[in-house]
């Protein structure tokens, strides 16, 4: 009763913010591009690298209405009061100027861009884009809505048990004290909450690339850190248990259902539902980096993002959230960290993901694409003659810091790299026996198959116009699909 009587709540809250929407967009069309991602897939960088295109032109073939027809952009005020601005003129200077990568995206910001144009016919238009930025595990909690605290915990439980996360989890599952029957108990609950959240950390190290890590504030918790509602963690019990009162399973299960309060519904109800397009930008290169169990657990993710667009069969989220996104993009990300031979196959690999989730979620919704992209091209290209072999290279300066071949870099020296090939199918990843290639969890840097080392940022290129712009690889791929239609 409680829960239809919420959904009745949200959907009417919705319904309000949806026609008022509707009617403000008759006037002046607007459209609201949801960025998202994992932490670190690229989100500022695509945002930031986008907002430089519009405003500042740049090589575009793809995107047909950038031919001439956009006479300029500028950044307006955002509507939303309460959301932070996305900061694009410190991330711009950080770019462009200090040639080094920004800051990256911490919680929800917003930025609106008027794009002034010419339509196909010839009248003089205007295209309201408001570009909001979320972190992707924000997505990852709504399955967390309809899902009991006692069954949340059994399945943490066991995907803990998984390699290689079982390694990872063994200090918090083996800390004394927190049987579920227990009293009570703060220092307990704090405890728990911890060792938890280290658990999820080590899980997100680059050597293990772990995706799937709810609940998503855990290790993002902004101004929530400490609260009560991200002060509690999975406990030994079982799916069908009932908490008695005053144990330490009844202070957990009643922090997990606040957290849903407080975090989970505001940010569908407020933010997820009044999205019309959506981009899901995802870092293929790092899972390939970590190993095999990197790359499944990135496929389980991506199942469980594309199961918040799947408004079409999911009927109690289309009843709660009625969404509006119309079109999801998948876009692998810092494909410039391999040579153009390569792009489409890493297409290929996000590719073969997204079908297969399609078809594991039974999706029906949204107009789904795959890209594979650089939003800031860092490197160049070469040939570079081994033996009797010429090597498809690239060319960049690596990050301080990143070592190859028993090699340091300092971040000022540039350097061809041959960063290897993706296989010409990616049949051998998904073939379900774990150990198709090695990665960072099971070798050393120099035994791991892949190794795609972070570049600095690039120097500017001449745009056809004149002006100065960032290289990119498929960006206008992007913005076509996106955005192209609403500027015909
Ligand atoms: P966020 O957490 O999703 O906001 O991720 P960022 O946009 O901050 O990107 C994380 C890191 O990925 C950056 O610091 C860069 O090292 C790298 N990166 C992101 N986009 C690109 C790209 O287009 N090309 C290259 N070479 N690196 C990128």
């Amino acid at each position: 009763m409680a829960n239809a009587l919420t959904r009745v709540a949200e959907q009417t809250r919705a319904a309000s913010l949806a026609l008022y929407e509707f009617g403000t967009s008759l006037f002046n069309p607007t459209v609201r591009l949801g960025v998202t991602g994992l932490s670190r897939a690229g989100k500022t960088v695509f945002i930031t690298a986008l907002i430089h295109a519009l405003l500042r032109g740049g090589r575009f073939p793809v995107f047909e209405a950038s031919n001439g027809r956009i006479i300029r952009a500028r950044l307006s005020p955002q509507p939303d009061d309460a959301v932070p601005r996305f900061d694009y003129e410190k991330h711009v200077h950080a770019l462009v100027t200090e040639r080094a990568w920004p800051e990256s995206t911490r919680q929800i910001s917003e930025i609106r861009l008027v794009i002034e144009y010419q339509s196909k016919k010839g009248a003089l238009r205007e295209l309201t884009l408001d570009i909001v930025d979320y972190p992707g595990e924000w997505l990852l909690d709504l399955p967390l809505i309809e899902k009991s605290y006692e069954t949340w915990s059994a399945e943490t439980l066991t995907l803990a048990h998984m390699p290689p996360r079982k390694a990872l989890a063994a200090p918090w599952l083996s800390h004394p004290g927190l049987a579920p029957s227990a009293p009570e108990d703060e220092d307990h609950a704090r405890a728990a909450a911890r060792l938890f959240t280290d658990y999820l950390r080590a899980c997100r190290d680059e050597r293990f690339a772990m995706s799937l890590l709810p609940p998503g504030r855990f290790l993002m918790p902004g101004d929530l850190a400490d609260s009560p509602a991200l002060t509690f963690a999975p406990l030994n019990v079982m799916p069908d248990s009932e908490a008695a009162p005053g144990s330490l399973h009844a202070m957990m299960k009643r922090r997990y259902e606040a957290y849903k309060d407080v975090v989970v519904r505001p940010f569908f109800r407020d933010h997820f539902v009044r999205l019309d397009r959506q981009i899901v930008l995802i870092d293929v290169l790092a899972a390939l980096n970590a190993g095999p169990d990197a790359l499944a657990d990135l496929e389980r993710a991506l199942t469980a993002i594309l199961e918040c667009f799947n408004f079409g069969r999911n009927s109690w989220l289309s009843t709660m959230f009625a969404p509006r996104i119309d079109r999801v993009q998948f876009a692998a990300t810092k494909a410039d960290h391999l040579h153009h031979s390569s792009h489409d196959r890493l297409e290929r690999i996000l590719s073969r993901m997204t079908d297969r989730a399609v078809a594991r979620a039974k999706f029906s919704g949204a107009q789904i694409d795959v890209v594979a992209l650089a939003a800031v091209r860092a490197t160049r290209e070469a040939q570079v003659k081994r033996g009797a072999n010429l090597l498809a290279s690239i060319v960049g300066t690596p990050v301080a810091g990143e070592i190859a071949g028993g090699k340091t870099f300092d971040g000022a020296t540039e350097t061809v790299i041959y960063p290897g090939e993706l296989p010409a199918t990616p049949d051998g990843f998904f073939e379900g026996k774990g150990n198709s290639f090695r990665g960072l969890a099971s070798t050393g840097q120099d035994d791991a198959d892949f190794r795609f080392l972070r570049f600095r940022p690039p120097l500017l290129e001449t745009a056809e116009n004149g002006a100065p712009a960032l290289p990119h690889i498929r960006l206008d791929r992007t913005l076509q699909f996106l955005i192209g239609d609403k500027l015909q």
